[in-house]
């Protein structure tokens, strides 16, 4: 679904990914982890070209979106971009709903001028969604009327909404009341156990644990090892994975 080869990106002087490989398969749950700073954030954003890569290859579901050739860094068209990107949508930490747009209006945005999907086609499939992650009540509410559990529900069912091959999340509870935590982290659970791929950056290392096919530990902007999650959390090779893992239990 997703092949990342020797991926750098850099803000100015300020060098941050530093050549990362990372595979993703098809259904494949995979949770990055690792210190603040370290670039996980960039890594999926630059995925997903909400940031551009510096050098390096991605190539998703079998189309490149930027390679190498010679000494020349190629990135993919402006609509091929935006394509992949309707498909590998990104749920944030901080929600980023549309806060003048009810919750429908939300979830059907990007079907409607992204998709172009007619609109009471649109609005029939949200209303599934968002039956499904248990707010058909709150259609015509706004986002602020709403808990920090019901607006990650929101952006969710959004995510959905686009019908995408890759779901990321960058930190989708690390906002959230305690209480509503485990509601998220069991609307993530029953998009893997539905065979949605997904790439979760979270700091609940029980629920990581539980659900990752793979984990990969970002620190310094590289990945400084990978593997199931009972050989990363139990047997770490790296030092410097086994002290974050220290820090964190
Ligand atoms: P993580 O998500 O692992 O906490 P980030 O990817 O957010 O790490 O950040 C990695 C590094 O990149 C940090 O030093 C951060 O300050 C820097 N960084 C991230 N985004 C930007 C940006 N837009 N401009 C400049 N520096 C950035
Ligand atoms: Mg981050």
């Amino acid at each position: 679904m997703l092949e990342v080869r020797g991926l750098h990106k850099s803000f100015g002087p300020l060098h941050v990914l530093k050549g990362v490989d990372l595979v993703v398969r098809p259904g494949e749950v995979s949770f990055l982890i690792g210190p603040s700073g370290g670039g996980k954030s960039t890594l999926i954003r630059c995925v997903n070209f909400l940031e551009t890569p510096s050098a390096g290859e991605i190539t998703f579901d079998g189309r490149s979106l930027c390679r190498e050739e010679g000494n020349i860094f190629h990135i993919a068209p402006e609509r091929t971009l935006r394509a992949a990107r309707s498909e590998m949508p990104m749920v944030f930490q901080h929600f980023n709903l549309f806060s003048h747009r009810t919750v429908l209006e939300n979830v059907i945005e990007g079907p409607v001028m992204v998709k172009r999907q007619r609109r009471d086609e649109a609005i029939a499939i949200a209303e599934k969604l968002l039956a499904e992650v248990g707010l058909a009540d709150k259609h015509d509410r706004y986002p602020d009327e709403l808990s920090g559990g019901q607006k990650q529900r929101v952006a969710i069912a959004r995510a959905l909404a686009m019908q995408p091959k890759l779901i990321l999340f960058d930190e989708p509870t690390s906002a959230l009341d305690p209480e509503l935590v485990s509601g998220i982290l069991d609307t993530i659970r029953g998009l893997a156990e539905r065979g949605m791929t997904l790439i979760v950056v979270s700091h609940e290392m029980g629920f990581a644990r539980r659900l990752a096919d793979q984990v990969h530990f970002i620190s310094g902007g590289t990945i400084v090892e990978s593997g199931p999650p009972e050989r990363i959390f139990d047997a770490p090779d790296n030092p410097r994975l086994a002290s974050f893992i220290r820090s964190i239990l």
